[in-house]
């Protein structure tokens, strides 16, 4: 084993969009694991929105990234030392000290995965954090029922790709999604089976929404706030809900957004607007993996995943590239 490694650090905390700047790749020594603890050779790590979040020095759910320290984030990796019971060198595990070649992860912050029952990059993606949002905050949270008009936005993303298929497969009457490309809007149409779906770069949101649902919808499953949120509060039908699940459209913003606008149609429509967090939803766990485990293994739920080579070095142009639009499907970094 090497006796060195990469681990990526945060330089300093962007204003407005981050660039190869705000990102520091360093080369430190391959730490050895304490009591308790595992030494896991990385083989995947995540690249989520939610990392922009924890750029800023602000108090939210979680505490922000540290400046000169490394980034965390989801990865999975193999264990190559273990002092932790229940854990044996070539044991794959999802933990979440991602951004680094070698982590040293306590045995309690380990869930054991297994590479011959799914992919290892799927405990990341569509089995992992970002499906466990799909399904909770679709049925949890926006409490969907069959017959319900669902739309969702970023729907060629990790989370969105999921949320339209589950709503399918569970019975919804119509399902419309809005992403950022015509191949994209073509891959939930023609390969994920949407009714519906179009560009929200081609012209006004709102427009585009309500030429999609005649009928308007009774589901909005928000993945990216702002215009898109104010066109879904425009189209939603009487008693609609909306799952609040991210705002990726203003994450980059140094202002605040101009919409949504019309908030004030929540009072005669009855809406419910709901935020969501899928850590609330671990009570969920077994029942998504129940339930959407057989679909994925009958090909009556596909995912995408945009697979990034390169490790440590290429990891921040990966999330660069995330939050630009460059991924289909779930983003990853194989190291
Ligand atoms: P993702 O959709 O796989 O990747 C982000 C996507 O956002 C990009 O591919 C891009 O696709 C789209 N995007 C970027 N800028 C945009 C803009 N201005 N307007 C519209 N779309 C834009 O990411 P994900 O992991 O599935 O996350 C999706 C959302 O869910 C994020 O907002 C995230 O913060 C949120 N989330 C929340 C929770 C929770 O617990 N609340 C958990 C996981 C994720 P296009 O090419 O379509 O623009």
């Amino acid at each position: 084993m090497t006796s060195t490694a990469l681990e990526v650090r945060l330089a300093s905390r962007p204003k407005g969009w981050p660039t190869e700047d705000t990102f520091e790749v360093a080369e430190v020594e391959v730490p050895t694991p304490g009591d308790g603890q595992i030494l896991v050779r990385n083989v995947f790590m995540s690249v989520d929105p939610y990392m922009r979040g924890r750029m800023n020095d602000v108090k939210s759910y979680v505490p922000p990234f540290q400046v000169g320290a490394p980034l965390e984030g989801g990865a999975v990796g193999e264990v190559v030392a273990s002092n932790a019971e229940g854990f044996a060198v070539g044991d794959h595990v999802l933990h979440g000290l991602g951004w680094r070649e070698y982590s040293v992860v306590n045995g309690k912050h380990a869930v054991k995965v297994d590479g011959n029952v799914a992919p290892l990059s799927t405990y990341l993606g569509v089995l992992g954090m970002p499906g466990l949002t799909a399904y909770a905050g679709l049925l949890a949270t926006a409490e969907f029922k069959p017959g319900d008009v669902v739309f969702v936005s970023g729907a060629a993303g990790a989370v969105g790709q999921i949320v339209g298929q589950i709503a399918r497969l569970k019975g919804a009457s119509r399902v419309i999604g809005s992403a950022g490309s015509a191949e994209k809007v073509k891959y939930l149409t023609e390969e994920l089976g949407f009714d519906a779906a179009f560009n929200y770069k081609d012209g006004p949101v709102a427009e585009q929404l309500a030429a999609t649902a005649p009928n308007g919808i009774d589901v909005y499953f928000d993945n990216v706030g702002g215009e898109h949120l104010e066109a879904a509060i425009a189209s939603l039908n009487l008693h609609g809900r909306v799952a609040i699940c991210g705002a990726i459209a203003q994450y980059n913003d140094t202002a605040p957004p101009a919409a949504p606008r019309n908030l004030v149609q929540v009072i005669a429509k009855r809406l419910t607007l709901r935020g969501l967090l899928v850590s609330d939803h671990q009570n969920l766990q077994q029942q998504f993996i129940n339930e959407v485990g057989p679909w994925i293994a009958n090909g009556d739920l596909k995912y995408a995943e945009t697979v990034v080579d390169g490790g440590a070095r290429q990891a921040p142009s990966a999330f660069l590239g995330m939050l630009r639009g460059d991924n289909t499907g779930k983003m990853l970094v194989k190291f």
